[in-house]
């Protein structure tokens, strides 16, 4: 799965640039030229992880980021600031952004400031309990709330799909048994059969994958049971 990324830049070479670079990594990438059209797009689409200038036409990146986390979005921001501004720094990562980097940049520099973030986005999804939201691509699972969001459009989900979906991603990359999905999310003394994993799997699959005829996240792991991986 392509980790998506939003650059938030006025300057048309560095778009050009920083975007195509990206996407020679293996990135996703997405961009928005000034304040308001980049905080629409962070609002309305989930990212795995933000660029975003602070001088910017409409409205700062400083408020962007502000507002981002006022607004509940808790995509990583890597803020790119100009020369000498040190307050512009200090003052971003209290409004919330993540890290830093200074222009001009080396790009090798920004790409290993992009490839630690997102790892430790996932160490820290990978810890299990602390985790209060999950992305992947377009779904976003928010595990306080019980919410499933795909391309930012709420998904309609039972409580059973809910808490097999959780298990699936707390157990992501790992192959799982029908009975061991079946133990742990309809319990030991349930009298249902792992045919109720497959029928479960089948209606998750409906709602989370683009095409779920050819699921990218909820795979089959044949003789086994189920993977998920994202
Ligand atoms: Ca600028």
């Amino acid at each position: 799965m392509k980790k998506r990324i939003l650059l938030v830049e006025d300057e048309p070479g560095l778009v050009l640039t920083l975007s195509d670079r990206l996407a020679r990594e293996g990135y996703d990438v997405e961009s928005a030229t000034d304040g308001p059209g980049g905080y629409e797009r962070a609002r309305s689409t989930p990212f795995d992880l933000i660029l975003l200038d602070i001088g910017l036409p409409g409205r700062n990146g400083l408020d962007v980021c502000r507002d981002l986390r006022q607004a509940g979005v808790e995509t990583p921001v890597i803020m790119l600031t100009a020369r000498g501004q040190t307050v512009d720094k200090v003052v971003g990562l209290k409004l919330g952004a993540d890290d830093y980097v200074t222009k001009p940049f080396e790009m090798m520099e920004l790409l290993a400031r992009i490839e630690a973030r997102l790892r430790r986005d996932r160490e820290a999804h990978h810890e299990g309990q602390t985790v209060e939201v999950f992305r992947s691509g377009a779904l976003q699972v928010d595990f306080r709330r019980a919410e499933v969001t795909r391309d930012g459009r709420p998904v309609e989900v039972s409580a059973k799909e809910f808490q097999l979906l959780r298990y699936l991603i707390e157990h992501r990359g790992a192959a799982l048994s029908r009975d061991e999905l079946l133990n742990e999310v309809w319990g030991y003394q349930s009298a249902t059969s792992t045919r109720t994993v497959d029928v479960h799997v089948a209606w998750l699959r409906q709602k989370i994958e683009e095409n779920p005829r050819h699921p990218q996240r909820l795979l089959t792991v044949h003789g086994i049971g189920y993977k998920f991986v994202g």
